[in-house]
């Protein structure tokens, strides 16, 4: 929802601008600008949100361990050893 929000701002700023550009530059070099920048923003926002989230993920993510039950985080039971395990949120 928050990151929706922060789009159609992001999509406000980039029309405003596209509106500035195309009004000083005449309408083809500032829609080649305008599409530059909102692609720059959109590939900008999408490495954000794809770089966020693993993190997020890898921080509270714990597993169960399937042979003996045991919760833990990291690669491996540290109870019996083994690497079988479902994730748990
Ligand atoms: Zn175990």
């Amino acid at each position: 929802m928050n990151s929706y929000v922060r789009m159609f701002v992001w999509m406000g700023i980039t029309g405003a601008m596209s509106f500035l550009l195309i009004h000083f530059f005449g309408i083809v070099i500032g829609l080649a600008f305008s599409f530059g920048i909102f692609i720059l923003f959109n590939v900008m926002m999408r490495r954000r949100a794809l770089g966020a989230n693993p993190g997020q993920m890898n921080f509270s993510v714990t597993y169960r361990c399937i042979a003996c039950g045991h919760k833990f985080k990291g690669g491996m039971c540290p109870r019996c050893g083994s690497k079988m395990r479902k994730p748990e949120f």
